[in-house]
């Protein structure tokens, strides 16, 4: 019997002496004089290929293995051998290899190693075959496994919640609004103001004719949805994409990114930051512990500290300081800023950075920030000025995670809503939790595409998740 066998497993040094047939993508064919070639193979299975050694005696050498260049795909049979050859324990001595695929040498785009970033997002249909992003996709998988395990070994039930919405969680940024109208046909009735219509003449689009009787938009945020669950399941967790269409075109947001949003009733602000500390840590561990050898190829080749700081993460306490601790920190600083470090500003990523690469040198939570600048749902706390909000900064990325204990008394929620010029009837809903039943609750998001980048040091987040939607992006 001949196993199909992923490279993975005929890598291993216990596959020796089986038949196997492995199948993949030719990453190189080198030609040797006494007659052979060298052919490696990887299918993403795992960071390493398989060599392959096919003799010129197989009947397809001269009309099919000698054509075999990076990006072609085979399938090749043969015995599992222990290599000679440094860094692989074992290697292919090739019965027949089946061309499944040639790929053109002078159009295929990956001939050689090395190629820029930036060059390989214009072609993110082809990039999931470099090194690179094989490995920030194992890494990813392997991060998503770990966060549903975590939850579910804590009793944390996952929820949809929905990607449509009618409701702007928080003004936590500029939305996509969702439509079945044919936009340009509204635009040129309302130029025209077509007779017997309702659309006069410059009167704009009558989304009240829209296919949910209403403007409706993209979710930048399960967290209000999923807290009518915790409200009711009392632990739960969404994971799923957000959209926000805010116009930064920085190396740290995309306009589609994945978050992690768990929101648990009888949980306070001390219990959410005890949660996300321990989500992240276990991220670390799992990815370090299952994922080594793309991380060895990370910490070679893209940052040489990831390994270390995630170890040195692993093992140590986030601190916990309050917003108002890491203003004074930053204002005694001597270190001169570009945006204000007054107290009631936002923190911008120079300051986060400072204090986390500079001052604490590790991940810091910050907690109680002045309510000006937090969404209305954060529970105030009693000096008035502040609200139970805390982030989690790490070095490099800045905010990875943004969390709360939520206001669970109805008359605060109400004031905090008009205060931010939102209209409590709009969110009758929402505000239902707190007038039957209420509950003191927390959560926080936590953006997959950040940790990732924390995991990998990937500089941009365009390059950790498979196709990056950013202003002016979407080709693929
Ligand atoms: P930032 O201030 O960094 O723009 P935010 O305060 O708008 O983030 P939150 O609304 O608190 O972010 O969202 C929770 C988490 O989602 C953030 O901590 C971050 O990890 C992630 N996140 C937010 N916006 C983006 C984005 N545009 N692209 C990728 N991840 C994001
Ligand atoms: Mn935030």
């Amino acid at each position: 019997m001949t196993d199909i066998v992923s490279v993975a497993e005929a890598r291993r040094a216990d596959s020796v002496g089986r038949e196997v047939v492995v199948q993949g993508w030719v990453r190189t064919r080198r030609d040797s004089k006494a007659g052979f070639s060298f052919i490696e193979v990887n299918d993403g299975s795992c960071f390493g290929n398989i060599q392959i050694i096919a003799e010129a005696a197989l009947p397809n050498y001269e009309s099919e293995i000698k054509r075999l260049s990076p990006g072609c795909c085979v399938g090749v049979t043969g015995l599992v051998k222990a290599s000679p050859g440094k860094g692989q324990a074992t290697e292919i001595q090739a019965a027949a290899v089946v061309v499944h695929g040639l790929a053109d040498v002078k159009t295929y785009p990956l001939q050689k190693k090395g190629h820029s970033f930036e060059f390989l997002r214009t072609i993110a249909h082809l990039r999931p075959r470099t090194n690179t992003f094989g490995a920030i996709a194992r890494v990813r998988n392997r991060a998503c496994n770990s966060i549903h395990q975590f939850f579910q070994e804590r009793g944390f039930l996952y929820v949809h919640t929905p990607i449509i919405t009618a409701s702007d969680c928080e003004g936590a940024g500029a939305m996509f609004q969702v439509t079945a109208l044919d936009l340009a046909a509204e635009v040129e009735r309302g130029e025209k103001g077509v007779e017997g219509e309702k659309g006069v003449k410059g009167a704009g689009i009558d989304f009240s004719k829209d296919f949910f009787n209403r403007p409706a938009y993209l979710t930048v945020s399960g967290q209000l949805e999923a807290e009518t669950f915790a409200c009711a399941l009392s632990k739960t967790y969404t994971f799923g994409p957000t959209f926000r269409a805010e116009n930064s075109n920085t190396p740290r947001h995309l306009a589609e990114f994945w978050m992690v949003e768990p929101e648990a009733a009888f949980f306070d602000l001390q219990d959410d930051m005890e949660l996300a500390e321990g989500l992240l840590k276990r991220i670390f561990r799992d990815v370090l512990q299952e994922c080594p050898e793309d991380m060895r190829f990370f910490n070679q080749r893209i940052d040489k500290t990831v390994i270390e700081t995630l170890e040195h993460i692993v093992e140590s306490e986030f601190l916990r300081v309050s917003y108002s601790d890491a203003i004074d920190i930053l204002r005694k600083s001597g270190q001169r800023f570009e945006f204000p470090t007054a107290w009631g500003n936002d923190l911008q990523v120079e300051h986060e950075r400072f204090l986390t690469e500079t001052h604490f040198r590790r991940p810091v939570i910050l907690y109680d920030y002045p309510r000006e600048i937090k969404p209305f749902y954060m529970r105030m706390n009693d000096d008035g000025r502040t609200v139970r909000a805390m982030d989690v900064l790490v070095p490099k990325v800045g905010e990875i995670v943004g969390g709360s204990q939520r206001e669970e008394r109805l008359d605060l929620l109400e004031r905090r809503m008009r205060e931010q010029g939102l209209d409590p009837e709009s969110y009758w809903w929402y505000l239902d939790l707190r007038r039957f039943g209420t509950v003191p609750h927390a959560g926080f998001g936590l953006g997959l595409e950040r940790a990732i980048q924390f995991i990998t040091g990937m500089s941009n987040i365009r390059d950790v998740i498979p196709f990056p939607r950013t202003p002016g992006n979407a080709e693929f």
